[in-house]
């Protein structure tokens, strides 16, 4: 590795493709503590932003490259007073451009102007159906302006996006959860079970459900697929960890996807963070060209060179690429071993442990003894203390 943590790509330039999707983390600020929010568990570590400048030229630069989704998230983004202006950048650079929200700062004078700024797409997160999960969950109270903000949505004629992400303690609501979006008028219902990584991994314990509970679940979701038809689109995304196979982690790393943290460090995954031993390269002082085409942290897990068995000589490593990094790395201690969600690898006995575990600790509603872990600065400085 170069000084600057740049190198020859380990794949010719030629068979690198461009990436597609830029996602802008812009803030880490979030009034909400999600108990399984994705973002850096040490998130509170790192309180630098970039500049409305330095935001617009990773724009600017990921979209001569070939970028033409831009996703603007968070932490909150509407945290951002710059966010229309930066909507305006996306939209004249020739962006699709989705706002991925809490939606909190949603005011009718702010989603007014973003229409204005030319944003194409609002994603809105809830928790759950009822005002309490959802309060709960969040260490909020947000139901009720969740629901005025769905109306906003509706009334300056977005698509209605809602994303759910669903665990032990909303997936026996998933009826309730369908009920509401109908009611809101929701063309699509993203329901996605806790990825257990950030501080869904923390949390772990207290959001594994059991087969049972998913498996209901996903009948219901089937049920009212058949009844509702295209009214709603409902997309059912069962959590790896009861699976024989993992996911196409990012569709491959470094394939499709370019996330830039708050602070400018690219990633090839926004949980990459986690990963020790990689110098994510920073927007501030390498093109996204280099970052993209020649840092070690983006080659590292391109192809198949990195792979050990059983990927190394496995007929499904096109179709999976060994599964999620972060997962590896979290679960065996080895970034580059295989998902062990996969039925193939030596350590996927810890996985359907961890399943049992969970299976067993809501039969004999066994409580956990370590507390549930709310997304906070307080709770960040500590586990990263703890982990130092
Ligand atoms: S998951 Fe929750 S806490 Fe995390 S960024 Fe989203 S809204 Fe904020
Ligand atoms: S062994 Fe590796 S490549 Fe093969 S299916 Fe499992 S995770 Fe995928």
């Amino acid at each position: 590795m170069s000084a600057a943590g740049l190198s020859e790509p380990i794949l010719s330039k030629s068979s690198i493709a461009p990436p597609l999707w830029l996602l802008v983390e812009l803030t880490y600020r979030c009034p909400l503590h999600c108990i399984f929010c994705y973002n850096p568990v040490n998130y509170a570590q790192n309180r630098d932003e970039l500049s409305t400048a330095q935001w617009v030229d990773v724009m600017r630069q990921a979209r001569t490259l070939g970028a033409a989704q831009l996703g603007f998230s968070g932490g909150e983004p509407l945290l951002r007073d710059d966010l229309e202006e930066l909507i305006v950048e996306g939209r004249r650079l020739g962006y699709y451009t989705n706002l991925i929200t809490s939606g909190v700062g949603l005011t009718e004078d702010r989603i007014a102007r973003m229409r204005d700024a030319g944003l194409d797409h609002i994603q809105l997160s809830f928790q759950d159906s009822t005002k309490e999960m959802n309060d709960f969950l969040t260490s909020t109270k947000t139901f009720d302006l969740k629901s005025r903000v769905a109306t906003l949505i509706k009334k300056y004629e977005y698509p209605m996006v809602l994303n759910v992400v669903l665990h032990r303690y909303n997936l026996d609501h998933v009826d309730r959860i369908i009920q509401m979006a109908l009611e809101m008028g929701v063309e699509y219902l993203e329901l996605a079970n806790t990825q257990y990584y950030g501080w869904g991994l923390v949390n772990r314990a207290h959001l594994m459900p059991s087969h049972e509970q998913l498996k209901r679940a996903e009948a219901i979701v089937n049920d009212y697929r058949a009844r509702v038809g295209n009214k709603i689109r409902i997309l059912f995304v069962v959590p790896d960890y009861f699976e024989e196979r993992p996911k196409a982690c990012m569709n491959g790393w470094g394939a499709v996807f370019l996330a830039i943290a708050a602070d400018g460090s690219a990633l090839p995954c926004h949980a990459a963070k986690s990963l020790p031993g990689l110098d994510f390269p920073n927007v501030a002082q390498h093109s996204i060209r280099d970052i993209w085409y020649h840092s070690d942290a983006f080659n590292k897990y391109r192809g198949d060179a990195w792979m050990k068995e059983p990927c190394k000589t496995c007929p499904e490593k096109e179709k999976d690429f060994g599964g999620c990094r972060c997962q590896a790395l979290a679960l065996t201690g080895d970034a580059a071993n295989a998902d062990p969600v996969c039925s193939k690898s030596p350590q996927h006995a810890e996985v359907q442990e961890i399943v049992r575990q969970a299976h067993q600790s809501q039969r004999s509603a066994q409580s956990n003894s370590q507390p549930i872990m709310f997304r906070t600065d307080a709770n960040s400085i500590s586990l990263s203390a703890k982990d130092s």
